[in-house]
């Protein structure tokens, strides 16, 4: 199997989620890592399609049955992807895109040193701030948590192996999958790499003979 995981993460309003969701439209290889979340539901967000949204409780009984990848308290809100739900799409033979913050992707990445973690900056804050409240899903004292975290997550990019600019979408969303497709054809993911190298080797050996 060389299905691999593939971390996109941005601060808030960067445009994960629209980018993903684009994504997974275009590339039928691409499956969504569906996370737990103690955030209430946005208007339009359902529930087992953007995030499982259960209590605090559940949240916790969660955690401490180990069932839990990686977990984070983010904007003040347990966040959180199932073991089960990674496996479910690396089984059914696809890429799994998981939309998490910094603080869950390092912890991934300590698990899983084949992720591929892949973060966005805005353009500018202006942009980011003008995206956030257009998007208009935040009260002001939750902005400002998001401003913050903001903050905080642009200290950590040097964690990433690729980096790009959200600005124009189509751009951003080609830039992903190019990076997907490149991950595809790397060395390391090429299964039985070295019997195929064997098998050409053997047949230019018997060539090499007849022609000389
Ligand atoms: P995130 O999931 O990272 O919080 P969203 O995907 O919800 O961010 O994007 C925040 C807002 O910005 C949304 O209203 C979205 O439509 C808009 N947006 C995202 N990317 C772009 C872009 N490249 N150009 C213009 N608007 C964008
Ligand atoms: P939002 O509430 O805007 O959907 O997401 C807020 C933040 O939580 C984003 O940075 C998003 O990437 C992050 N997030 C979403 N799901 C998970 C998750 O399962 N684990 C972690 N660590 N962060 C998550």
């Amino acid at each position: 199997m060389n299905q691999f995981p593939i971390v996109l993460s941005a601060p808030s309003g960067g445009g994960k989620t629209t980018v993903t969701k684009l994504l997974m439209q275009r590339r039928a290889d691409l499956g969504y890592s569906v996370s737990c979340t103690t955030r209430p539901p946005r208007p339009g967000e359902v529930d087992g399609v953007d995030y499982l949204f259960v209590t605090e409780k559940q949240f916790i009984e969660h955690r401490e049955r180990g069932d839990f990848a990686e977990w984070a308290v983010v904007h003040g809100k347990f966040y959180g992807t199932l073991k089960s739900a990674i496996a479910t799409v690396l089984e059914g033979g696809k890429h799994v895109m998981m939309d998490i913050d910094v603080q869950g992707a390092a912890q991934f990445a300590a698990i899983w040193p084949g992720a591929v973690l892949i973060f966005m900056l805005p353009p500018s804050v202006e942009v980011l701030l003008g995206r956030l409240q257009e998007r208009n899903t935040e009260d002001g004292s939750t902005l400002l948590t998001r401003l913050k975290s903001a903050h905080a997550e642009l200290q950590v990019v040097s964690r990433y192996h690729y980096v790009l600019v959200n600005d124009d979408l189509e751009t951003a969303v080609a830039r992903v999958s190019s990076i997907i497709d490149a991950e595809e054809v790397k060395r390391e993911r090429i299964r039985a790499l070295d019997s195929q190298l064997s098998g050409l080797i053997a047949t230019l050996d018997l060539e090499i003979k007849r022609h000389s």
